[in-house]
């Protein structure tokens, strides 16, 4: 599948149905300065995201729905909720999201899945908006360094660190 790179990435928008239904593709980069809502959980606005989103018939279970698969791939700068410096979060998004038209049944199932989410189809989809949900969802709730030491560090210092000031004074003044 042959896949057409969007110069104007940010501001596209797309029929959804439609460009489910015609296997449609687009290629672009997202500049992280664009995304306003994803910006305030970042160190850094600097940056930006590799995404593809293509159209597709469901050829599973839900034979003839039309859904979007999209793909997002960047590095966020977060702050580790323990030591806040940053951390960085490698975002690889690889989603498959059922687009609902009007009035259309929501599957039972959506909520439990986790192959797949269900989003309202729109004439008027905003590929901006779109992607930066996804990327909101896809960041850790509590961003922390997987190994981030403060904590165990703190407490080595005040177990090894001796004698505290005062008994030092104490001792100078037997002197
Ligand atoms: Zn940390």
């Amino acid at each position: 599948m042959s896949c057409r790179e969007e110069q104007d990435f940010a501001g596209a928008v797309i029929d959804s149905l439609k460009f489910a239904a015609n296997e449609d593709c687009i290629t672009g980069k997202l500049a992280l300065s664009v995304l306003p809502r994803l910006t305030d959980a970042l160190v850094t606005r600097k940056g930006w995201l590799d995404c593809e989103l293509a159209g597709y018939h469901d050829t599973g279970e839900r034979t003839g729905k039309l859904g979007l698969h999209l793909r997002v791939r960047g590095r966020l700068s977060l702050c580790c909720q323990r030591c806040l410096a940053e951390v960085v979060f490698d975002c690889a998004i690889d989603s498959r999201l059922l687009l609902m038209p009007p009035g259309a049944e929501w599957p039972a199932e959506e909520l439990e899945s986790d192959d797949y989410d269900a989003i309202p189809a729109s004439r008027e989809l905003s590929v901006r908006a779109l992607i930066e949900e996804e990327v909101l969802l896809a960041l850790p709730i509590v961003p922390r360094h997987a190994d981030c030491l403060l904590p165990v560090v703190v407490e080595a210092e005040i177990e090894e660190s001796g004698p505290s000031p005062f008994a030092v004074l104490a001792g100078l003044k037997k002197h």
